[in-house]
């Protein structure tokens, strides 16, 4: 059976080191869609399509769940040390081809070349470090308090694992799940955003090639994801979700993963308050904020979503950072140049003038940008809109988009009781020159990670993750392998 390909060539002529598979992978081949139906993959840039990919349904579904069955007992037998080489020559592999990943993802996610290879990076880094801990999951050994009995903890491989990832960064969110399970013992299927799919088929071929055995890792992708992954979460052989995406979706599924009660992690939305005390040095506050507004084009789950700047320094905050912004380039991604690529789609343009447009009703002043240009190509400019009035939209919803809100405040106090007002609670960043306070600060933000004089957080070594509506559970460093463990307790008389 001839398997459909696309070939991605960089903008120098190199066309990598194989034809990207767009068909389904399970077990050992690669299959087209039973039903023959394919997804239309667009470049955001230029609104045009760039090739197809298979679209599965329920059947294919189970055929992965059967092929990661087949490949459990044995993957979970592999000795630690084969796993460990096996993942580390995937990161090998990967970053060997990190201009034609990253040109891959700036041709269907949109983003700025200098991004994508930023995410190409990070995404095989989760491949070396999981190689590492994949021969440290060590277990534990108790006296019992009666002194009669021995505790034994071991960690076994939790079992198949169902991991869905969203288009932001389709390279970094499928490894952040695949190389933990991995290394734990698990199998898995994978089911990219049905905007990115390209960056997680050839992550998946490169796995192929570097020696990941058949069935271990399988890919399937759906126009109607809902019905597939349901009957997956219904399948007694799965123990294991990993989700990233919005809040919205994440509870459908945990409500799905509930009837089986399936150990789920949740990566979910995010709304980030970024805090700038009178204190803080400008400049680097200045630095921060690019970092955590810009990166990605503000298409990012830890993006800063509010500025909340102490009055001292606010009017300079805002005029440095219209200066910066309104200095960066916007265009196609895979331009060099650019450094403001498009957004996904058209509804994400609209999403982020609706917040705006509301903003400005409410007594918003718009200081640089806010207004998507007119001709092809999803893009919008990188924007600040300052005097951001309580009640407006965008301090409770994820822009997810190059806008920066900015409101003044007085006291520190204020500050942390005006971050905490949010369903959700991923990412926070701080910026003052007591660091003493800065922690103080930190303990009280209601975040499952709080940056200090930092404008970026994500880190394969660190745990990431949210609480409130952001999420549950972690991923990265060691808690991200514990989520793909089980502990085993052996009694033992002595
Ligand atoms: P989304 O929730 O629409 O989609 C995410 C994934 O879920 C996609 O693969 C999609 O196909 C799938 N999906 C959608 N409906 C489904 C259903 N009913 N059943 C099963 N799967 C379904 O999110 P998105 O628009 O792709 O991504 C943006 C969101 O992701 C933002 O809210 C962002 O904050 C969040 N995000 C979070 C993190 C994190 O680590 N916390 C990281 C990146 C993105």
């Amino acid at each position: 059976m001839t398997t459909e390909s696309f070939t991605c060539t960089t903008t120098d002529g190199h066309a990598g080191p194989f034809a990207i598979p767009t068909d389904l992978l399970i077990g050992e081949v690669w299959v087209p869609a039973t039903s023959g139906k394919r997804i239309d993959i667009l470049n955001p840039a230029t609104e045009t399509v760039l090739t197809s990919v298979a679209d599965a349904s329920s059947a294919e579904g189970r055929a992965a769940v059967d092929a990661a069955a087949a490949a459990s007992a044995a993957w979970a037998a592999t000795a630690p040390r084969k796993r460990a080489d096996i993942l580390l020559a995937c990161f090998h592999a990967m970053m060997a081809e990190q201009e034609w990943l990253a040109q891959l993802i700036a041709l269907e996610n949109g983003k700025a070349l200098s991004d994508a290879r930023g995410e190409v990076a990070y995404a095989a880094e989760f491949f070396r470090w999981y190689a590492e801990e994949a021969v440290r999951i060590n277990g534990e050994l108790a006296v019992s308090p009666s002194g009669a009995n021995r505790i034994m903890v071991q960690y076994q491989p939790i079992g198949i694992a169902l991991l869905i990832t969203p288009w932001n960064f389709p390279a970094a969110m499928a490894t952040r799940k695949i190389a933990p399970a991995l290394a734990a013992g698990c199998t898995c299927i994978l089911k990219p955003a049905e905007e990115t799919p390209l960056t997680a088929l050839a992550v998946a071929e490169i796995m192929r090639r570097a020696g990941v055995p058949a069935g271990v890792v399988n890919v399937v992708n759906a126009s109607d994801p809902g019905p597939l992954c349901n009957d997956i979460l219904h399948d007694p052989r799965v123990r294991k979700l990993s989700f990233t995406g919005s809040t919205e979706v994440g509870r459908i599924l945990l409500r799905q993963a509930a009837d089986q009660v399936i150990s789920s992690s949740m990566e979910l939305g995010g709304n980030a308050p970024f805090l700038v005390l009178d204190d803080a040095n400008i400049d680097e506050a200045i630095e921060g904020a690019m970092i955590a507004k810009m990166r990605n084009a503000g298409e990012a789950c830890t993006a800063a979503n509010r500025f909340y700047v102490q009055r001292g320094i606010h009017d300079a905050f805002v005029a440095k950072l219209v200066e910066r912004m309104g200095a960066m380039k916007i265009g196609p991604g895979i331009e060099g140049a650019t450094q403001c690529g498009a957004m996904i789609n058209r509804r994400a343009i609209e999403k982020i003038e609706h917040l705006v447009a509301d903003a400005v009703r409410r007594g918003a002043q718009v200081k640089l940008g806010g207004k998507a240009p007119a001709g092809v190509g999803f893009f919008y400019p990188p924007s600040v809109i300052a005097n951001v009035q309580p009640g407006s939209e965008i301090l409770t919803t994820e822009v997810f988009g190059p806008v920066a809100a900015v409101i003044p405040f007085d006291d520190p106090g204020e500050a942390v009781a005006l971050a905490n007002a949010t369903e959700y609670g991923l990412a926070a960043y701080v910026y003052t020159d007591d660091l003493k306070r800065g922690l103080q600060m930190a303990e009280r933000i209601e975040a499952g990670m709080v940056a200090i004089n930092r404008g970026l957080v994500s880190d394969a070594a660190a745990p990431f993750g949210g609480v409130k509506q952001s999420g549950l559970g972690r991923e990265g460093g060691h808690h991200g392998l514990l989520e793909y463990c089980e502990a085993k307790y052996i009694a033992v008389s002595w």
